[in-house]
This record gives structure tokens, C-alpha cells and sequence, in this order.
């Protein structure tokens, strides 16, 4: 029902995405869930589509194409398949942290490859620190003309086939990016108790064990103490993408609660045709429009080079939430029939539930936008109460 949903970024991209996706995504999405694989198949079929890379500079092979397309992606992969969307946004994670951070040796191998479908992951979280990745286990130390690495990272998504990690670990200088490709010496990856998810299934989300693992000096990645700096503008980024991928889920939900409501009678009456459930729909576009608009305005800051830790964590805050409304209200919508295991509906709701949490959990995000209200309200001294109201009330 694209005609419920118009092109936001550029049209002719969205036409092409929308035929791509129901052509390579769509038919696979429910077998990828269900089976817990990494879809391997489909992801490189997106990249010779030009999808994977699309916004890396022309001059290492990308699209070099603004965020604004690249929600584009993000969303319309998201409506057919959160994980296979998921396994996009690992990709342009290490792509971006690369782009913004890495020097020009790292960049020319590692950029090109991505582009023709190299999968890669981030990681940052480990047993004990999850949303708090200012310290760190696995720890980083300088041994002659290389890096060694010691620790191990939990919650890697994609990892099951990475070729190439992006990890944070502590030196002495403090939380530092790395650059590990899959086959160093001394790193591998396990399946553990928390590796399989009931969302965003796109594989396990395995181990990666740092053991002794010797790097070369180069594959350090922006300054030395500096790795929270590179992965909170990384993750500033990828958070317009997640909100991206939960409004792709939120109109998938809303579509399909619609085309049964359509068809389905009930008390002699199309079930659509009821006040009550024309209301759930009514406020679920609503949300969905403003959770698009959004999302798409914080893309435009991006593009603009602003400083957007407001709006990205406003954009997934509100897109998350959303999606977690529409999948719910979708079943509602649908009676049994929504509830039945081959219906979609059940993979909309793990899916956009798992996105409060993955890639920074709505607390965090609150917490985001709290200081950058801290921060703004610095600058201006307070009132006293009373002072304060009387001026308020002034208008
Ligand atoms: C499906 C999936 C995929 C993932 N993929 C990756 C990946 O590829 N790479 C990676 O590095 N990580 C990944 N993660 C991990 C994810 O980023 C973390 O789960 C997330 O950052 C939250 O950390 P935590 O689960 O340890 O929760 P904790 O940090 O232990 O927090 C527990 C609860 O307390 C809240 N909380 C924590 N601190 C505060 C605070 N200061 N104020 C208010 N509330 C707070 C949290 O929001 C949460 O509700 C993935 C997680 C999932 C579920």
C-alpha cells in the first residue's frame, strides 16, 4: 500500500528500492526469522544493487549519496525484513566509523570491499557494560609494531559471518576503536546463552573472544582515547537509520492490519468499516507520519553537518515506540487471525520491541536529550519559582 506512504527522499530511488525489496527481500523475510541465519544471499544481492554502501564517498566505491537516501533504504528494507535491515546497519556502522575516523590505509582497504558486500559488525558491548562503554574489559596494549587484544564482546550482530570487526577496547590513553578483521590470530566467535534473540534475528548474535590478538599499528582507528568520541557519532547516525528501520516495521504492520480489515466482515460489516478500529488506524498514521517526518528532518541535520544527538535520539525514540504501537495495534486489529504463528504480525512485535533496546535503549536516549536540555538551559541562569511563572504567564 505505497500509495499510504509517499518517497520522502529521492523518488526514482524509492521506486527502484520498493521493486528490489519485493523482488530479493520480501519472499525470504519470514524463513530468515524463523530459521535465525544470516541471510547472506539477500545482503549481497543488495550490495550489486548498490544498497550496502550507498552513502561511502564515490572515491572508495560507494554511492556517496546523502542520509537522506539512505533512510530511504533503511526504511523500505525495514517493511519487508527488520533483520535483514539490521544486518544492513553493522554494515554502514563500520563503514561510517571508517569514513569519519580511520586513516587513508584503512579507508582504501576496507571502503571498496564494503561496497561489493563485505559483511562487517560493531561492537562495543561486553558481559558488563552495555549502555555504559566509557570503561572497558577488553583492553588494548602496544607490543612493537602492532596492537594486542584482550576481552571479549557479547551481543555482536552479524558477527556470525563479519569479516571484519569494529571494536572498542581501553589502552592506557582510554576507550580506543579497532579495526580486527575475522581471521586475526586470537580472535574468534562462539555462540553463548545470550546469542539467540526473539528479535531482529538476523543469526546469532554471538561472542567475539580477543585472545592475544595481534593487530597491526595501522588498524587503530581515529585517535588513540578517543573511541567513545568516534562511537557516539557513529551511533548518532545509525540511530536515524534504526528509527528508519522501525517505521519501515510500523507501515508494515499498519498495511497488512488494513488489507485484513478490508476484507474480513464481521456483524454483516467489512471490518473497516467499524468507528473504532478506522480510530486505531487514524492514530497509528498519525504517529507513523510524525515518526517519519522526523526521522527524515534528523537525516537533513545529518546531511547538513549539525550536531544531531537531539534529533537522532528523539528520532529513535519516538520510531521505536511507535513501531511497538503498531505491530500491538495490528494484532488487535486482525482478532485470532493476527495471533496465528504464519501471520506476520508476530515478527513485527519481536522485531520493533527488540529496537527499544538495540543501538541505544530509550532510557539512554531520554538521557540524551536530557543533557542536551541540560545544556542549553546552562547558558540562561534560573529564576526563582515564583519569578519564573509570573514570566511564563506573560507568554
Ligand atoms: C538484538 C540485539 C542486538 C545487539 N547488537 C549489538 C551489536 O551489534 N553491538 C553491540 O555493541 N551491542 C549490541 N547489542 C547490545 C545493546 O547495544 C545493549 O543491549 C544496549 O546498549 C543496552 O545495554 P544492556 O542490555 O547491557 O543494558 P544495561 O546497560 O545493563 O541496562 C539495563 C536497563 O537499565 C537501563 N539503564 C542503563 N543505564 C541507565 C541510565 N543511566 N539511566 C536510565 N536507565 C538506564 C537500560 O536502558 C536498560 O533498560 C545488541 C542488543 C540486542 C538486544
Amino acid at each position: 500500500m505505497t500509495d499510504l506512504w509517499p518517497a520522502i527522499a529521492d523518488p526514482l530511488l524509492v521506486e527502484r528500492l520498493r521493486a528490489v525489496v519485493a523482488r530479493d527481500v520480501a519472499p525470504h523475510a519470514a524463513e530468515i526469522d524463523r530459521v535465525d541465519a544470516y541471510p547472506l544471499d539477500v545482503v549481497r544481492s543488495l550490495a550489486r544493487e548498490g544498497f550496502n554502501a550507498i552513502t561511502v564517498p564515490k572515491e572508495y566505491g560507494g554511492g556517496g549519496r546523502s542520509i537522506l537516501d539512505c533512510v530511504a533504504v533503511f526504511e523500505e528494507v525495514g517493511y519487508a525484513s527488520g533483520a535483514t535491515a539490521t544486518s544492513l546497519i553493522t554494515i554502514f556502522q563500520t563503514a561510517e566509523v571508517l569514513n569519519l575516523f580511520a586513516n587513508e590505509t584503512l579507508k582504501r582497504r576496507h571502503l571498496p570491499r564494503i561496497a561489493e558486500g563485505l559483511v562487517c559488525s560493531y561492537a562495543m558491548t561486553e558481559a558488563a557494560h552495555g549502555s555504559d562503554v566509557k570503561h572497558l574489559d577488553t583492553k588494548a596494549r602496544r607490543d612493537g609494531e602492532g596492537w594486542v587484544l584482550d576481552g571479549e564482546k557479547s551481543f555482536v550482530t552479524s558477527a556470525s559471518k563479519a569479516e571484519l570487526f569494529v571494536i572498542l577496547a581501553e589502552t592506557e590513553k582510554g576507550v580506543t576503536a579497532f579495526a580486527v578483521p575475522r581471521d586475526t590470530p586470537g580472535a574468534r566467535t562462539y555462540e553463548s546463552g545470550s546469542s539467540a534473540t526473539f528479535g531482529l534475528r538476523n543469526g546469532p548474535h554471538v561472542n567475539l573472544e580477543l585472545k592475544n590478538a595481534r593487530i597491526p599499528l595501522d588498524h587503530l582507528v581515529g585517535e588513540e582515547g578517543h573511541g567513545v568520541r568516534a562511537a557516539a557519532t557513529t551511533l548518532d547516525h545509525s540511530r536515524v537509520l534504526a528509527a528508519a528501520i522501525s517505521i519501515g516495521i510500523a507501515r508494515a504492520a499498519v498495511d497488512g492490519a488494513l488489507t485484513f480489515a478490508r476484507e474480513r466482515v464481521a456483524f454483516g460489516k467489512h471490518v473497516v468499516e467499524f468507528q473504532g478500529i478506522q480510530w486505531y488506524l487514524a492514530d497509528l498514521l498519525a504517529e507513523i507520519d510524525a515518526a517519519r517526518l522526523l526521522t527524515y528532518d534528523a537525516a537533513k541535520h545529518l546531511d547538513a553537518g549539525r550536531e544531531i544527538e537531539r534529533t537522532s535520539s528523539e528520532a529513535k525514540l519516538l520510531a521505536s515506540r511507535v513501531a511497538v504501537h503498531a505491530a500491538s495495534q495490528a494484532v488487535q486489529i486482525c482478532g485470532a487471525w493476527g495471533c496465528i504463528e504464519s501471520a506476520p504480525f508476530g515478527r513485527y512485535l519481536r522485531d520493533a520491541k527488540t529496537y527499544e533496546i538495540a543501538g541505544g535503549s530509550s532510557e539512554i536516549l531520554r538521557n540524551t536529550i536530557g543533557k542536551f536540555l541540560q545544556g542549553t538551559l546552562a547558558s540562561k541562569p534560573a529564576a526563582p519559582p515564583a519569578a519564573a511563572i509570573a514570566e511564563a504567564a506573560k507568554g
